[in-house]
């Protein structure tokens, strides 16, 4: 896979992702990316943005400010 940037080779790495929302801010930690050594860009796989959305829409049923969590892949984190 290439970046769509600037079609240069992906590197599989982890990356920090920062959701700002309206009531709270969600960080998660961790999670699995293709990052772009050239550009700098990050690309998030389909299963790993839908999961990151689950994260978000569980955490922010909790949380009112900031919160920072490490992504898992199963449920029941
Ligand atoms: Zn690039």
């Amino acid at each position: 896979m290439t970046c769509y940037a600037c079609n240069y080779e992906l590197t599989q790495s982890t990356a920090t992702y920062f959701a700002g929302l309206k009531s709270c801010m969600v960080i998660i930690k961790n999670v699995p990316c293709l990052e772009c050594k050239r550009c700098g860009e990050v690309f998030y796989s389909d299963p790993v943005a839908e999961r990151l959305d689950e994260i978000i829409a569980q955490v922010k049923k909790l949380v009112t400010e900031t919160a920072v969590v490490e992504y898992t892949d199963s449920q029941a984190a």
